[in-house]
């Protein structure tokens, strides 16, 4: 296909997403189109794929809502009949690994493009996306940028890797340039400054680098768009960000399994329904929070039906000045295995501490907190790594408001070990809490 023809169905993919974004008087509306869409996506993903043929053999169309649901360790495990493109899962780590390692990004199978997430070694996902699926991809990722696409903009993308999947944004009026996080970021202060870009795409921490460069007078940007990407947007950082840059942070979620939802002009996340179904699988219902089973009907090189995400989500309550009908989230809470857990003080069961909870409890610490680190290390016990001078008297504050979090909760506290804060390393994602044990080990 021919780079003319690229643009040109990039476009019309665009403004295609455009209109369906509009299309919709209401839920009913949507779900009805959604429910025809993946009806007509399974009969091909069932002729096409033999995991699937296989997995819902006897389950009717009609009940595909209810069907059988996959993770990431089925999907893996059943790679190679489970895409539709014959390729092997060797094949493709193979080709991701070689690009990585070279930093050549540039690896297709034909006109298949494979990647590779981030992640820890052996729970890294492989994803594979036709030209088809690149394209329609590229055309709504343009409905991120500010103003009309018409007009010139200069995207910079941190990333840990490249891929073409995002370089096909890319044409005469709009350019792109991909930034390694991998890179000291001394050296994409240099680049920015000449670059001048006029949409920056990043991490939140890279965005923090930025932010610290610019204050310090090393960098002088004139932004349009900031769009974080890749690491959870915590309101702690939102709110230093947004001060530092002037504007608002907007969001892009995405990942292996799919492009997930973006912001709108008021800065709230949406869901992308009309690129997924994202079914909601209740953790806590009082305070909205689920992990998402989604359905994406456009991707057929590598299909995703039912495929439950180990992400945490937070329904926003009210509905969104923009008045779009996708559904808008409060925020992303962060990963189902990174969700605290605390024996009751009621029963012998075990209860859930949410993300937004254990940042609560650092925001009432009365002395600002420059950043944060802490490990679950069991039931009990918490390894805690505040950064800047912090006294003991700030500690015992921390651990007093902990103490109301798990009162509130009706569990037990966990005894607290302070150790010193350690920065992340370059490139590395960044996660202030972590779970360092697997739930079903402990219970
Ligand atoms: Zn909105």
């Amino acid at each position: 296909m021919s780079q003319f023809l690229e643009q040109f169905m990039i476009l019309r993919h665009y403004f295609s997403a455009q209109y369906l974004a509009n299309k919709f008087p209401n839920r009913e509306a949507l779900e009805a189109w959604q429910d025809k869409k993946v009806k007509a996506h399974l009969r091909k993903v069932l002729q096409q794929s033999d995991f699937y043929k296989h997995y819902y053999q006897g389950c009717q169309l009609s009940d595909w809502q209810s069907f059988p649901i996959i993770d990431k360790n089925l999907m893996m495990a059943h790679f190679d009949t489970l895409n539709t493109v014959k390729i092997t899962r060797e094949e493709a780590f193979k080709m991701a690994l070689t690009a990585e390692e070279t930093r050549n990004f540039k690896p297709m199978v034909g006109h298949i493009t494979v990647g590779l997430s981030s992640g820890t070694s052996g729970h890294r996902g492989l994803f594979l996306v036709s030209r088809e699926e690149r394209l329609k991809w590229a055309g709504h990722a343009l409905r991120a940028l500010p103003g009309s696409i018409f007009k010139g903009h200069r995207i910079a993308f941190f990333l840990r890797a490249n891929s073409n999947l995002y370089t096909s944004v890319g044409s005469r009026r709009i350019q792109f340039q991909f930034f390694d996080l991998f890179k000291p970021v001394d050296e994409h202060i240099i680049r920015l400054n000449e670059y001048q870009p006029t949409v920056l795409v990043a991490p939140p921490s890279m965005l923090g680098f930025i932010g610290q460069a610019m204050n310090a007078g090393q960098l002088t940007l004139k932004l349009e768009k900031i769009i974080s990407v890749a690491e959870v947007l915590e309101p702690f950082d939102r709110l230093w960000l947004e001060n530092t840059y002037g504007q608002n942070i907007h969001q892009v979620y995405q990942c292996t399994e799919g492009f997930l939802g973006s912001t709108c002009q008021y800065g709230t996340l949406h869901l992308n329904e009309d690129l997924l179904v994202v079914q909601k699988e209740y953790l806590n219902k009082s305070q909205r929070k689920f992990t998402p089973i989604i359905t994406d009907f456009s991707r057929l090189a590598q299909p995703i039906i039912r495929y439950q995400l180990n992400d945490v989500l937070t329904e926003r309550q009210e509905s969104c000045p923009c008045g779009s009908i996708f559904t808008a989230l409060e925020f992303v809470d962060g990963r189902c295995d990174d969700l605290f857990y605390l024996p009751s003080t009621q029963s012998s069961k075990i209860i859930p501490i949410f993300p937004d909870a254990i940042r609560k409890a650092i925001l009432q610490v009365p002395v600002s907190i420059h950043d944060y680190q802490i490990l679950q290390l069991n039931l009990n016990t918490f390894s805690v790594g505040l950064a800047g001078k912090v006294s003991l008297d700030e500690e015992q504050s921390f651990r007093a408001s902990l103490t109301a979090v798990c009162e509130q909760h009706q569990c037990i506290p966990p005894v607290i070990q302070f150790r010193p804060y350690q920065q992340p390393e370059v490139g590395a994602k960044k996660r202030r809490l972590q779970r360092l044990f697997a739930i079903e080990a402990a219970v």
